[in-house]
């Protein structure tokens, strides 16, 4: 079977040409004599590799200077837990906005060891929008603002003037797990106190996670930790206080290299705002054979859910597309129903394979 068009949330579909690159590096990387899977992290070849993938990061996200970029085995829901352990004291309120599954995650990994509140939750109305910053109630002694960028399973979004919003939050540093719409569009990252990404939707492989944090906040004592957890002796170490999943760094490197040679984040924004406004135009245009229930100003450009009229046909519809070559289109056990992914990885003629088939199928089943 030849590659298909594959709409998954994460592990996601990675550009091809990285993964030949990785596959023609993976016996023999360079004049090393061995795959960059067998040699030292500690060593030249190794090294070079890491500090490129962290010098095209910073080009490709402009990230200021007085950010450091912490590269650490994990994901995403591991930087959720190391977030109040490294720049909260014990006990201190941390406020959290939610707007959908993963930041409910982020709080479950931090109530153990601070006050983490619910500052604002739009769950009541079953996560179809962000909750209006005007009703957002944040502590006055809060260690940070911690908020979900782009929600993966409720195709939730902070976008435009939501997002501008939400970035003047107040004193307290905001904090945003941007996991899956990291590199999408241009960012101001001088906004945000940190930002964090778990890789595996929109930057690379899974297994590695990048933080993004100013460097004032890794002065913060925190709370008693094991070193390994310490995300300012990790930023000292440049990332390898052990070893780190080289493999994993390496083809994020590649990933990140490939987005600069596209483009860049500009580049990108101006695709995915194309794929993400064809697929909404087909879910809306389909007479209610299809539905999204996000409100219009906080759709996800990345992952759209969609319901079909008649749950009894999901599974047809599945396996309908997989026979189109269109894969990895159930939605979460969550919610149900359908939800593609539009990464930056996926090409804009996946997305017109997908409207195409979904009229199709329309017609077909209609
Ligand atoms: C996938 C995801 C996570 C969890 O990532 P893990 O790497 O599995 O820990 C957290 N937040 C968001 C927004 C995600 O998309």
């Amino acid at each position: 079977m030849s590659r298909a068009y594959n709409f998954s949330p994460g592990p996601a579909t990675l550009p091809e040409p990285v993964l030949r690159q990785a596959q023609a590096t993976m016996l023999e990387f360079g004049d090393c004599g061995a795959s960059i899977l067998e040699i030292s992290h500690r060593g030249p070849d190794f090294i070079a590799v890491a500090q490129q993938a962290e010098a095209d990061l910073r080009t490709l996200l402009s990230i200021p200077d007085d950010y450091a970029v912490v590269f650490a085995a994990g994901g995403a829901t591991t930087v959720q837990a190391l977030l109040p352990l490294n720049f909260a004291a014990p006990g201190q309120a941390c406020d959290y906005v939610v707007s959908g599954h993963w930041g409910k995650t982020a709080i479950r990994q931090a109530a153990h060891c601070v006050d983490a509140r619910t500052a604002a939750s739009s769950e009541a109305g079953g996560f179809r929008d962000v909750p209006a910053r005007a009703d957002w109630q944040l502590s006055p002694d809060a260690a940070y603002v911690h908020l979900t960028a782009n929600e993966t399973i409720h195709g939730v979004e902070w976008r435009d003037a939501h997002l501008s919003e939400a970035v003047e939050a107040g004193n307290a540093p905001l904090v945003a797990d941007f996991s899956s719409s990291i590199a999408s569009e241009p960012l101001d990252i001088a906004k945000f106190g940190a930002i964090y990404a778990g890789a595996q939707k929109n930057l690379g492989p899974v297994g590695i996670s990048v933080l993004i944090v100013r460097r004032d906040l890794l002065e913060r004592s925190g709370q008693p930790r094991a070193p390994i957890f310490d995300y300012a002796a990790q930023a000292r170490a440049e990332s390898m206080l052990n070893t780190p999943p080289s493999w994993n760094w390496y083809v994020l490197g590649l990933t990140v290299k490939w987005m600069l040679d596209e483009g860049g984040v500009a580049e990108f924004a101006r695709r995915n705002a194309r794929k993400a406004a064809l697929l909404y135009a087909a879910i809306d245009g389909s007479g209610g054979y299809y539905r999204n229930e996000v409100a219009p100003g906080a759709r996800s450009r990345m992952n759209v859910p969609f319901f079909l009229h008649d749950p009894a046909l999901d599974r047809t519809f599945l396996d309908e597309a997989k026979q189109a070559g269109l894969v990895a289109l159930k939605g979460h056990r969550v919610l149900g129903g359908m939800r593609a992914s539009l990464y930056n990885a996926m090409p804009e003629a996946g997305v017109q394979a997908l409207v195409d088939f979904m009229r199709e199928f329309q017609q077909a089943h209609g």
